[in-house]
């Protein structure tokens, strides 16, 4: 064993070091994550070297492995790989300069080769993450070229470190992490499991913690779709959403145009909040190459579609962004944007296809859509071709706005809502009665939040949607009306109307007779109605 050689970090890292070990990362526990990463693409890059050029490979049988073990007796947390291994030289080059990234370097040497996308680091910063958590960090390693030696790099992340040439060191990488005080549960077993089964789950090569296997679950999302069984997707979703059910639909969507995205979202069969069980998180988590950068993520996609289990896995997202950053990153709402599009169009496809099993899970779900309609504009259109009604043409809550539009009179160019309590009052409804005179169709609606989601909808392609008591209906009804032979007089009119202006001045503003053909003797028009104003109530209390 050679001497052992004091050298100095670069100028820069020194400065920076601390920042990164300090504040970079909001949670500690990443740096399981980075250095899973890093042992990750150390095998992926020997597995590259074998590939195309394997004579320059020392030992072609050592399997691809991933080793953690911890010990919480000496207070320390081992991370091994059989990857690519580094020289004295890529040590010092790799792991003394911050911001300096062997695999960035890789990258470029392999230009477009498809093993570009296993490759997950190219920041060079992540392996100092482990000094959050260690006061002493050793490396042993060994290049995966032939003719290599072993060597030990060690440092405590204060300005220098050491590299000795060391014996006894197979191919690929050891990291031993000597664990500060406010440390130590990360050398607790339980606590190391559950944070690669968190972050690291889905790593391409087999990772034991302490001698057994801990990542088992295919990233799915990263695979053939045609190679995925309906079991799988049930298994898949099931894990992701902790949940016993089988999803109702899924949508695996994968493209590389403007952004790179790999995804698959999951709707449940059912969700808790029907039943006043309090509002759901949201259920997509953000992925780079199959690592995890946010469970739950918010903003990936809108809150009113929480309901959405699934993965948004994008290469184009840096693993080292925190949370606060994500929040509002510009490149997150372009990709919500395509896949905002992208499920909404999938559910409008599935409502042609099962129109029974969509009616069934929109019945259950709408309420979501309806809140998207009123707090997120920008899809209305979209959402408003998803939701159902109940209309005078049957009882069920089955009627979409296209079919409606299709069974639209020739003379016909706007859409007609009730607002009723319930289907037996609408009928009987004065206002409904003109329309079914007509056979024209209304869409009975039921609750405040209904009405209001017909206004905020406003026009379906080029038809207004109206309320039955409105102006435009009115002039609707009378456009497409026979003359009558039996009416009263001018004078006759002139004086009744005189009456009921004079006795009710506070009420009515406005009093005029009408050939609209009903069987009750008066009717009121164009006035807010009472849901309406039930509603303004309850924003404005005080306003009368
Ligand atoms: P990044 O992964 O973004 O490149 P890191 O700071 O995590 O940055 O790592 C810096 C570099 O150190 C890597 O690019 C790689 O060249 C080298 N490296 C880190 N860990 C290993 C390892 N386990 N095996 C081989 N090389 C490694
Ligand atoms: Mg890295």
């Amino acid at each position: 064993v050679g001497l052992s050689e004091k050298l100095t970090f670069q100028t820069e890292t020194q400065k920076i070091l601390h920042i990164v070990a300090e504040s970079l990362y909001t949670e500690k526990e990443v740096f399981i994550r980075e250095l899973i990463s890093n042992a990750s693409d150390a095998i992926e890059k020997v597995r590259h070297l074998q590939l195309t050029d394997a004579s320059k490979v020392e030992d072609n049988v050592t399997p691809f492995e991933i080793k953690i073990s911890c010990d919480e007796d000496k207070k320390t947390l081992i991370i091994q790989d059989t990857g690519i291994g580094m020289t004295k030289e890529e040590m010092i080059k790799n792991l003394g300069n911050i911001g300096y990234s062997g695999s960035g370097e890789f990258l470029k040497q392999i230009g477009e080769n498809p093993d570009k996308a296993s490759i997950i680091g190219q920041f060079g910063v992540g392996f100092y993450s482990c000094f959050m958590v260690g006061h002493t960090i050793k490396i042993y390693s060994k290049s995966a070229t032939s003719g290599s030696k072993g060597y030990l790099w060690e440092s405590d992340g204060a300005g220098s470190y050491n590299i000795s040439e060391a014996s006894g060191v197979g191919r690929g990488t050891k990291i031993i992490i000597h664990l500060k005080p406010n440390a130590y549960e990360y050398s607790k077993k339980a606590t190391v499991e559950a944070i690669i089964k968190k972050y690291s789950n889905f790593v391409g090569f087999p990772i034991t913690l302490n001698g057994h296997a801990v990542n088992t679950i295919r990233p799915l999302w990263t695979l053939n779709k045609n190679s995925i069984t309906p079991q799988e997707h049930t298994q898949f979703y099931q894990y992701l959403s902790k949940s016993y059910d089988t999803p109702s639909y899924h949508l695996h969507f994968s493209t590389d145009t403007p952004l790179s995205i790999r995804s698959i979202f999951y709707i449940p069969s059912q969700h808790m909040e029907k039943y006043g069980m309090g509002r759901m998180e949201p259920g997509v988590s953000l992925f780079s190459r199959k690592v995890l950068i946010q469970q739950k993520a918010q903003g990936i996609l809108p809150e009113w579609m929480r309901f959405v289990r699934g993965v948004v896995d994008s290469e184009d997202i840096p693993l080292n962004v925190s949370r606060e950053h994500l929040q509002d990153n510009g490149l997150i709402q372009r990709i919500s944007s395509v896949l905002v599009k992208r499920i909404l169009k999938h559910l409008h496809d599935e409502s042609k296809k099962d129109v029974a099993k969509f009616n069934n899970f929109m019945n259950d779900f709408g309420p979501f859509f309806k809140e998207g309609i009123i707090s997120d504009f920008k899809w209305k259109d979209e959402i408003s071709k998803l939701l159902r009604f109940e209309t005078s043409h049957s009882s069920d809550t089955s009627t979409s706005l296209e079919e409606y539009v299709s069974r639209m009179k020739p003379n016909q160019n706007q859409i007609y809502y009730i607002t009723v309590p319930n289907r037996s009052i609408g009928l009987k409804s004065p206002y409904y009665e003109p329309f079914q005179m007509k056979g024209v169709e209304v869409l009975f609606l039921y609750n405040s939040i209904d009405e209001f989601v017909v206004t905020n909808i406003g026009h379906f392609g080029d038809k207004k949607v109206v309320s039955v008591e409105s102006k435009e209906a009115e002039e609707f009804l009378l456009e497409n009306q026979e003359k009558r032979t039996d009416a009263l007089s001018q004078q006759e009119i002139d004086s009744f109307l005189g009456w009921v202006t004079e006795t009710t001045p506070e009420k009515v503003s406005f009093a005029k007779s009408t050939t609209r053909s009903i069987s009750s003797p008066a009717i009121i028009v164009d006035h807010e109605s009472a849901t309406m104003r039930r509603m303004m109530k309850m924003i404005e209390p005080n306003k009368q």
